[in-house]
């Protein structure tokens, strides 16, 4: 066993590492370089487990044009469940602060660099877990995945491609992502998508010839409004706000002098655990057709089932008691109004986002973490790496979307959309 100073070091030396290394996801923009966003993350990371290759097998795995997953399995994992730890390596830009973004530095206990939380103290913690775990040569009850995750930040292509191709057996799924280590069991689905509303143009001396989109967005905008209360008022969850419907961006128009024969808006809709994300889609699509104006819609920029685990399980309990341990009596189960990779696997085991960090400093400038919190969270996911879920993950005990346990008090009454 390492001491807590020991740790501490290395915790600093790794998570700086991965900080200074450039994996900024692109968002949909240009990209130059010419190797994928992960790969010098990658290289690194696969050196650290070099000497333990008898042990473990490294695999790349592509998943798109500029992204790539590398999956780290300890343990045989043919016809076994396996227990999988995720964290993503590509972080977003950092346009804003982008002198220092990838120079670490330690301040007040803090790591301060562009993914500092988000997500490499996870990435960090997890790969550090497992290492301790090999250098100890102890040996975990079942075969453990890491799986260092591309594109989470964009596309969420890195664990879809890994659910798509690997068919992973799930025993449990853990996700690193910032949530102060406390056991993020629930969190909301995402829809996003583009709203046209479709008119004519002609000379602003007679608008009155022409169809002006733009006022026939603000119709959608309204409606969007209307129909976002009503979904409020039906649906509700003790874990986290209700479901919202944002207009994210908005253009239209042409000339200065000619009514807008098109008008674009960006639409972000959250749903909950219990809403099936493609019947909410249709039925908002139904409510916008009573409107009196030609609307069209994009196809899918991204649809995310909610995440869903059942926080009575075993699986959770035994967690929360691990992080009672390690990290404070006062962590509880909860769930957050942001989505994870961990919606992608919510139908194949159960699945709870927890790592270090805080979510306010994500995606931020200066965005940091505490070093004291990723040590901390490498223990918790050693011990969970370690740990014996007994009787957490028969079938029947398995949530899947819209199969709510009676624990969750969210609540839906029949009201008519
Ligand atoms: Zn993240």
């Amino acid at each position: 066993m390492r001491s807590d100073s020991q740790r501490l070091t290395r915790v600093t030396e790794l998570l700086s590492s991965l900080v200074s290394l450039d994996s900024i996801n692109p968002m949909g923009r240009p990209y130059s370089r010419s190797q994928p966003v992960e790969r010098e993350s990658i290289e690194f990371i696969e050196k650290l487990f070099a000497p333990y290759r008898n042990k473990v097998s490294l695999q790349r795995q592509t998943c798109s044009a500029f992204h790539e997953n590398l999956i780290i399995c300890f343990g045989d994992t043919q016809g076994c469940p396996v227990g999988l730890f995720e964290s993503h390596i590509d972080t977003v830009p950092a346009d804003d602060w982008r002198d220092r973004a990838l120079v670490p530095v330690v301040e007040d206990g803090c790591l301060i660099g562009r993914g500092a939380c988000d997500d490499k103290g996870s990435l960090a913690a997890m790969i550090l877990a497992l290492l301790e775990i090999l250098e100890a040569g102890a040996e975990p009850p079942i075969p453990i995945v890491l799986l260092c995750a591309g594109d989470e930040e964009n596309a969420q292509t890195g664990i879809r491609h890994f659910v798509e191709n690997s068919h992973p057996d799930l025993a449990y799924a853990i996700f690193g992502e910032p949530t102060r280590l406390s056991p993020v069991v629930q969190h909301k689905g995402t829809i996003r998508w583009d709203i046209v509303v479709h008119g004519t143009s002609a000379h602003t001396c007679r608008p009155e010839l022409g169809t002006n989109a733009i006022l026939g967005m603000t119709e959608v905008v309204s409606a969007l409004q209307t129909y976002q209360n009503r979904l409020q008022a039906t649906y509700r969850s003790r874990y986290m706000t209700g479901p919202t419907i944002t207009v994210t961006m908005i253009e239209g128009g042409r000339t200065r002098n000619a009514t807008a024969d098109e008008c674009k808006a960006a639409i972000d809709f959250r749903i909950l655990p219990n809403m099936d994300p493609a019947r909410e889609f249709e039925t908002l699509v139904e409510y916008l057709e009573t409107l009196e104006w030609q609307i069209s819609h994009s196809p899918l920029q991204l649809m995310t089932p909610a995440l869903s685990t059942d926080p009575k399980l075993p699986f959770c309990q035994d967690l929360l008691e691990i992080c009672h341990e390690n990290v404070s009596s006062r962590v509880a189960l909860r769930g957050e109004p942001y989505g994870t990779d961990a919606a992608w696997v919510s139908n194949l085991c159960p699945a709870v986002v927890l790592g270090p960090g805080d979510i306010s400093f994500a995606h931020a400038i200066d965005e940091r973490v505490a070093l004291s919190e990723v040590a901390q969270a490498v223990e918790v996911y050693k011990q969970i790496m370690l740990h014996s879920f007994k009787s957490g993950f028969e079938e029947s005990q398995v949530v899947i979307p819209n199969n709510l346990s009676d624990s969750v008090s969210d609540t839906m009454n029949s009201a008519n959309l």
